[in-house]
């Protein structure tokens, strides 16, 4: 059996897996954001009580919602979760529990089980994207997961695509993620609505309905992912592309404007048939990828 774990700055989310099956799950939300020995602690009691609903461990996966360093298994420096920064997560949980433990970027773990087991399972090369409090983006070749020269591939949110455009909290202007992430949504609504939004929920209703509006708040959105997939397609060329997050519950209407303004923007007349597929494992996708971890 093996423990999945996706650490975020919200939540804990936990699986039990048994070959393909998931046996148990669990969901806390995340104590702290800042204070390392109650974030540890946290983690440590969250994997126990999954450790307890087994006979035997063979192996912990811990997918942490940012930056880590794959090869020193250190964790870098996530905003999110700042508790955790230069920790040596997995040694620190190996040496606790006497079992292997490795650590990834949760987006990593995200595109590694949508390229194995969910959308992209029939497919030689994964892009995945998830969008939420910030964008994240990985690639998966043949079922192993792509980090580049320096660990740092697939940082799709901070692509330029408008030149002095909005500020990015990475110190950046005009990056993808200012546009598409949650609070980037939200200042869009605030500019069509003309009032203050604290939630993104209200809009699929009103999309349903056929709310001009929101309607136009996705096409809207929808065109910078757009720019956004193009770039990714004319630079990497992927089979698929799989989007992940809360906002894609908005379906066609983000992805069909997505869709239009891609094919609009590559290149190549063949790579305009580039498959664009909504997450297809949920919730827990990150932490039951966290199970398919391999060093
Ligand atoms: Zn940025």
């Amino acid at each position: 059996m093996i423990i999945g774990l996706d650490v975020g700055g919200t939540n804990i989310k936990g699986v039990l897996i048994n070959g393909r099956k998931v046996i148990a799950k669990i969901k806390v939300a995340t104590k702290s954001r800042t204070d390392k020995k109650i974030l540890v602690n946290q983690i440590l009691s969250c994997i126990d009580g999954l450790k307890n609903k087994a006979s035997k461990i063979e192996k912990i996966g811990i997918g942490i919602a940012g930056p880590i360093d794959f090869k020193k298994q250190t964790v870098l420096n996530p905003p999110n979760l700042i508790a955790l920064r230069g920790l040596k997560l997995g040694k620190l949980v190996q040496d606790k529990f006497g079992i292997k433990t490795i650590i990834e970027h949760d987006v990593n773990c995200f595109v590694l089980v949508e390229a194995i087991l969910g959308a992209g399972k029939n497919y030689k090369s994964v892009f995945g994207i998830t969008l939420g409090t910030g964008v994240g983006g990985g690639m998966v070749i043949d079922k192993k997961i792509y980090r580049g020269a320096h660990g740092s591939s697939g940082e799709v949110g901070h692509m330029t695509i408008e030149k002095n455009g909005r500020q990015c909290k990475c110190g950046n202007k005009g990056c993808l993620e200012p546009y598409i992430c949650d609070t980037g949504i939200k200042q869009t609504a605030k500019q069509i609505f003309k009032k203050q939004i604290d939630s993104l929920r209200i809009f699929d209703d009103l999309a349903k309905k056929g709310d001009k509006r929101a309607i136009k708040l996705y096409e809207t959105v929808g065109k910078y992912l757009g720019i956004g997939l193009a770039n990714i397609v004319d630079t990497i060329n992927p089979e698929v592309i799989v989007i992940g997050g809360g906002i894609m519950r908005a379906g066609k209407f983000i992805l069909n404007p997505a869709k239009k303004e891609m094919k609009k923007n590559i290149l190549s007349q063949s790579a305009k048939k580039t498959k664009i597929l909504k997450s297809k494992l949920g919730k827990f996708a990150g932490a039951i990828g966290a199970t398919l971890l391999t060093l």
